[in-house]
């Protein structure tokens, strides 16, 4: 089999957004023989576009996924002239020269009028007509693959991740959690300092929902649970992650904040979607129950102390925001020390 078609077999194998990031640009090196390539996420923040490295790969190395925890946008687009031009005209490719002869093209990977994905490859000579042809055929293979993966990780009704994404990311956190200092596995956190960053997971519950639905209909349920899709896309950061766990539930991950900013982002959700006019349904509310995600723990672990204050909440009067360690340092719940067995389910 050709290098090319064993690379296209490697790439379409994989159900992972970075399997195939790395997939691509391990295939895109070693075609075009370059000394380095990369694969970028372009974001816009703020009304500006930056450009955020996903994962790179240079001569004689294997690919690596370049995490970014720390919430910075990336670099400016406006750092490379070329490319943004590229981006205005909706063009294929865009190249520049910098004075030490070094090149880089830029594959901007457009889906309709959008392109959030861009392939860069650097190498101190020109690339020629075969290889830009030959990387460009792995780009459009890549993005009808992208297409298929996103529809799979995508609820049908509200756009969101669907709940197997959520379960693959929040393993992933757990996984990849920074152990802050004096945690022990299992023990509620009470000395941990306020300012300290770290992830959080919340789960968001409608209130009353089938009381909407008795009253209205399912198609006016349907309704508003996109539109409440629709507020927690525009309440949480771009950092953050939602997901429809399932029915009228809802998870988001928060990523690299305070325990103050979870409050104020998890609290600024809670009071858009109160302040909303619902069409004819008119006002709904939601409950959210919080916890830190640390290390060691198990998913089902950590989704129990969320729920465990989400129903706190619900208990309380709804349309409450309730923190799992908060209530547990207050004796409202009772921390049991948790193993990797099932603790509430
Ligand atoms: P609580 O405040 O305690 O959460 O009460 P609730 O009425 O929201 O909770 P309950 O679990 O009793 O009802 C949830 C309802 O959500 C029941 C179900 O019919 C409805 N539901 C689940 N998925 C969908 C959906 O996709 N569309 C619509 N329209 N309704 C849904
Ligand atoms: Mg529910
Ligand atoms: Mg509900």
């Amino acid at each position: 089999m050709d290098s090319l078609l064993k690379h296209m077999v490697d790439m379409t194998g994989h159900r992972d957004h970075t399997m195939l990031d790395l997939s691509v640009i391990s295939a895109v090196q070693e075609l075009a023989g370059a000394t380095r390539t990369r694969i970028m996420t372009i974001a816009t923040v703020s009304g500006r576009l930056y450009l955020r490295t996903r994962a790179s790969i240079v001569a004689g190395k294997t690919a690596r996924v370049e995490e970014c925890l720390d919430g910075s946008p990336g670099e400016a687009l406006a750092a490379y002239p070329e490319l943004e031009r590229c981006l205005e005209e909706h063009g294929g490719s865009a190249e520049s020269i910098a004075p030490d002869g070094t090149r880089t093209l830029w594959l901007p990977i457009w889906f309709g009028d959008k392109a959030s994905t861009c392939l860069e490859l650097c190498d101190h000579k020109p690339f020629c007509s075969d290889t830009i042809h030959n990387v460009a055929g792995i780009v459009a293979v890549y993005r009808n693959f992208q297409n298929l993966l996103d529809y799979s990780e995508r609820d049908s009704l509200t756009g969101l991740l669907n709940r197997k994404t959520f379960d693959d990311q929040l393993a992933r956190m757990l996984h990849g959690a920074h152990e802050p200092e004096g945690c022990v596995p299992g023990m509620p956190e009470r000395r941990q300092p306020q300012g300290e960053e770290k992830q959080w997971l919340a789960v968001v519950d409608v209130d009353h929902f089938k009381a909407v639905n008795d009253k209205f209909g399912h198609l006016y349920g349907d309704e508003v649970l996109i539109l409440i899709a629709n507020l927690l896309q525009s309440s949480f950061r771009a950092q953050d992650r939602v997901f429809r766990f399932g029915g009228e539930e809802f998870v988001v991950l928060l990523r690299s904040t305070t325990l103050d900013n979870a409050w104020k982002i998890i609290e600024r959700f809670r009071t858009n979607v109160e302040r909303h006019d619902f069409p004819q349904v008119g006002r709904v509310t939601v409950s959210v129950g919080f916890v830190g995600i640390r290390p060691y723990e198990s998913p089902v672990v950590t989704l129990g102390h969320a729920d465990q204050a989400l129903y706190h909440a619900k208990s309380t009067g709804r349309n409450r925001v309730c923190h799992y360690d908060d209530l547990v340092s207050h004796g409202v719940l009772q921390a049991v020390a948790s193993n990797d067995t099932a603790e509430f389910f």
